[in-house]
């Protein structure tokens, strides 16, 4: 006998909508069928869109940034994720130069972690390498981690990783099947200017700083071989130089992510009331460059958040010099994407997120995967209410809504019903098998 039947959802299934039900067993999903089983508990699901737990790639919690932390920790960060699906989180760990001091980092995060009501993974990160880069990889694998991180800029804080260790780590990348991921903004074209106020933040860092190295890194994967993973693609601009330039590798080998605010905002917002809460990096974009990511929003693989959230006051003052740079989002995320995408928003914030991070039994509803389960009530006329974080404000409030979570489920436990929060404890998880 199942231990729970979830009957008449309008279940993800196999890529489209059906109703069906699910019947679970020890926090698995044992299988999806239409015909009726024995099970000790049943819930009816009619009514509900029943996704699979989504998978936020892309997330800061308790981030240090010099004298500021971001604001959502893991406990606070999680609890806002659920609220939007989110069953599954990826962070970061510290930006390390070496094999030893990584294995430190990672410990450090998992005390951090320890809070996190949802489950979690780390891509690793790394700066500046001083050693020897295979067992720089080799500590990663051997820690459960198969994506590693770096910044093409950032050389002010020491966090650049040059052009000979990119290629170094592409060959590593094919080698040992990992995904190196990239923040991706020519560094020389970065303008720090002291004296610029936060609306000039698309001029400290210009669209032509994302295009210009997107299209270095892809000549760099067309050349080596390995698997990259561009980060919060801000710009449509740089996703067509990119297909214009590399239509064969693209999701292949290079891999595209874009966020939610790069779809839903433009650089004008900066330039408005309360512009400053608008100030992330990469920045903003045109209007026109907006509208060409919603054209070729086909061609963006996976979305991410980038949640990284801050209060009013961490944020005020006219000048773009100190001021943190990052937005929160994660409790919304579907919400908007479903705006854009419909229900492809679902693949890009689920199954390919764990396929190309490699989380085994993540991101789908299907027999042997685990029993997360998000249940989306679509509703109309309606708009989006605050968040469940910590901070004191949220871009996407008062936007117009698609539905909200109801009830949100991992590993077969109710982690959230009937829009209320229950008591929940995530569960590292160990990224492994083949790209
Ligand atoms: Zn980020």
């Amino acid at each position: 006998m199942f231990d729970l039947l979830i009957k008449n959802g309008t279940v993800f299934h196999n890529g489209s909508f059906e109703v069906t039900n699910i019947y679970l067993q020890d926090g698995k999903i044992a299988l999806v069928s239409e015909t009726i089983h024995e099970a000790k508990k049943a819930f009816d699901a009619a009514g509900y869109e029943v996704l699979p737990g989504l998978i936020d790639p892309h997330v800061h919690f308790d981030l240090e940034l010099g004298l500021i932390r971001s604001r959502d920790d893991f406990a606070s960060g999680s609890c806002s994720a659920i609220y939007g699906g989110v069953t599954t989180i990826i962070d970061f760990l510290e930006p390390t130069s070496n094999a030893k001091d990584l294995e430190m980092a990672f410990r450090r995060r998992m005390e951090e972690a320890k809070m996190c009501h949802v489950d979690y993974h780390f891509h690793a990160t790394i700066k500046a390498p001083d050693g020897d880069l295979e067992a720089y990889v080799l500590k990663m694998k051997e820690l459960g981690m198969r994506t590693l991180k770096l910044f093409t800029t950032y050389s002010d804080s020491g966090r650049r990783t040059s052009d000979e260790h990119i290629i170094e780590l592409l060959k590593l990348s094919k080698k040992h099947e990992i995904l190196i991921m990239a923040h991706v903004e020519n560094d020389d074209m970065i303008d720090l200017n002291p004296r610029f106020t936060y609306n000039e933040l698309p001029k400290s860092r210009p669209t032509i700083s994302e295009v210009s190295e997107a299209l270095k890194l892809a000549g760099f994967v067309k050349a080596y071989g390995g698997y990259l993973y561009m980060v919060h693609l801000s710009s449509g601009a740089t996703l067509q130089a990119l297909l214009e330039n590399y239509p064969d590798i693209i999701n292949r080998h290079f891999f595209i992510e874009s966020c939610p605010q790069y779809f839903m905002f433009t650089a004008k917002t900066l330039k408005g009331k309360n512009g400053q809460l608008y100030t992330c990096a990469p920045p903003l974009r045109s209007i026109e460059e907006v509208a060409l990511l919603r054209r070729l929003k086909d061609h963006v693989y996976t979305l991410g958040t980038d949640h990284c959230a801050f209060n009013t006051k961490d944020k005020r003052g006219t000048l773009l010099k100190g001021k943190p740079l990052g937005i929160g989002g994660i409790e919304h995320s579907y919400n908007v994407m479903y705006q854009v995408y419909g229900e492809d928003a679902i693949m890009r914030m689920s199954s390919r997120v764990a396929k190309v991070m490699k989380l085994p039994n993540k991101g789908e509803i299907k027999a042997g995967f685990d029993a997360d389960l998000s249940f989306f009530k679509a509703t109309q006329g309606q708009v989006i209410k605050k968040h469940h974080g910590r901070t004191d404000y949220d871009l996407y409030e008062g936007l117009p809504s698609s539905g909200s979570f109801d009830h949100v489920m991992i590993r077969g436990q109710f982690v959230l019903k009937d829009k209320k929060l229950l008591e929940s404890t995530g569960c590292w998880l160990v990224a492994g098998g083949e790209l």
